[in-house]
């Protein structure tokens, strides 16, 4: 695809097509107008596009009379928590996050640290596409201050968060992939902290992706294969600007991206009941999980900005998304696969027991997850099918349609950066999962 794919989260476009310094530049400045020429605090993962749309990101930010502070390479969520750190006024990640090298994009991050809520990022994008952005004169120029505590910082904030001598007894030996991006900077040294072995996978911060970045089981094979000849406890895997993080057992189980959200919610949870939020397409196991422990699930639309949103106004004790998004409140409320890794160590120390048994214990269920072409643009008319169709049942519009039956669910609903239709079906049985997406397909065409 050709095009920049502009949401209210952020802009992202493939390298040297759509995405160019240019572009990069002209969002920056309008983020500039945005924040009314605050403080920023830039940081990056470790794409090689990087070092050049550092300077566009500068030269917008710089031209709008905004003060940067340079935090260079590391973690989405380092980032984040610097943000809050500063008291800045906002902050721009330059990152690709899952997608493969020849991607990058920018996020916008707000000053408590939270990506821009949907309104905001609504007249953000105004701002860029219609006003003509005020820009200052030789004398409005201002600094950029090199900064380079953001992995300390955050690295010291996970470390008070969790039960250091207890993981430290047991000193896992522990593999992590982090497919040569940003977490390379942190969670290996956030490991050997932990009083942990850490046996280093793809962790060169070049951005020579060995893999691609997205953490899902067909890209974590060779974490799969060091675990076991390296007769590891556990191995994690991060996508490139490490939010995320998947888990391979110590029998090289490639464990699907939701184990990581079950399995921190299972072990919260067991210390303190609570509001666990997530959104409409991660898996029902969650609400037998928290049912375990008299807790409760709320839903929200996709994107992760709105779970983390409903976690903060209604104060979870956790939540996040079934790709491997886990947000742990007492560090902050944005997906950080490190903070995850720290607690899963946690909850493997104390159960005492091999992170296989405990993933064998969760409620398994099965996920068909496709998307179709859709170019018309309106989804109303399949909205009303569905709605006749299936009136008998419960339906959800919150975000596209999701119908709970008593076999399972199916989520349709059209994607707001692509022209597609994603239909997520879920069943206690790999058939009836399949069964159930033939039957959404059946009614969109
Ligand atoms: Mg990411």
């Amino acid at each position: 695809m050709n095009s920049l794919m502009v949401g209210v989260s952020g802009v992202r476009g493939i390298v040297g097509e759509a995405l160019v310094p240019e572009v990069v530049a002209k969002f920056s400045a309008a983020f500039g107008r945005f924040t009314q020429k605050g403080m920023i605090v830039v940081g990056s993962d470790t794409r090689t596009s990087n070092k050049m749309f550092k300077y566009a990101v500068f030269s917008g930010l710089l031209s709008t009379g905004c003060e940067i502070v340079d935090v260079g390479v590391c973690p989405t969520p380092s980032l984040q928590l610097m943000v809050e750190k500063l008291k800045a006024n906002g902050g721009i990640v330059i990152t690709g996050s899952h997608n493969p090298a020849e991607w990058n994009a920018l996020k916008f991050i707000r000053s408590d640290g939270l990506f821009l809520y949907p309104e905001q990022g609504k007249r953000f994008l105004q701002i860029y596409a219609k006003e003509r952005i005020p820009r200052v004169k030789w004398d409005g120029i201002r600094e950029i201050h090199q900064n380079t505590l953001a992995i300390e910082n955050h690295l010291n904030k996970v470390l008070k968060f969790v039960n250091k001598e207890k993981i430290k007894n047991r000193g896992f030996k522990v593999v992590l992939d982090a497919c040569n991006g940003a977490g390379a900077l942190i969670s290996p040294q956030l490991i050997r902290q932990l009083g942990c072995e850490a046996i280093e996978l793809n962790c060169r911060p070049d951005g020579i992706f060995a893999h691609p970045p997205e953490p899902i089981p067909s890209n974590l094979k060779q974490l799969s294969e060091v675990v076991k000849t390296e007769g590891a406890d556990i191995g994690f895997a991060h996508d490139a600007d490490a939010d995320r993080v998947a888990i391979v057992t110590e029998k090289g189980e490639i464990l699907p991206g939701e184990y990581s959200l079950l399995l921190a919610a299972k072990f919260t949870l067991s210390k303190r009941k609570g509001l666990v939020v997530t959104n409409l397409s991660t898996t029902q196991a969650l609400d037998d999980v928290a049912r375990e422990f008299s807790s409760s699930v709320e839903r929200t639309k996709i994107g992760d900005i709105n779970v983390s949103r409903q976690m903060k106004e209604k104060k979870a004790v956790i939540g996040g998304e079934g790709n491997g998004g886990v947000i742990i409140p007492e560090i902050h409320y944005a997906r950080d696969g490190i903070a995850a890794i720290a607690l899963l160590l946690e909850y493997l120390a104390e159960a005492g027991e091999p992170i296989s048994k405990l993933a064998s214990r969760l409620p398994r269920y099965y996920m068909v997850k496709k998307k179709l072409e859709f170019t018309k643009g309106d989804f109303s008319p399949i909205e009303t099918r569905l709605r006749k169709e299936f009136k008998e049942e419960k339906l959800d519009f919150l975000d596209g349609v999701k119908i709970s039956l008593k076999e399972g669910w199916i989520h349709i609903r059209p994607s707001g950066t692509e022209p597609v239709i994603r239909i997520i079906t879920e069943a206690k049985t790999r058939e009836k999962a399949e069964e159930l997406y033939q039957l959404a397909l059946r009614q969109i065409q």
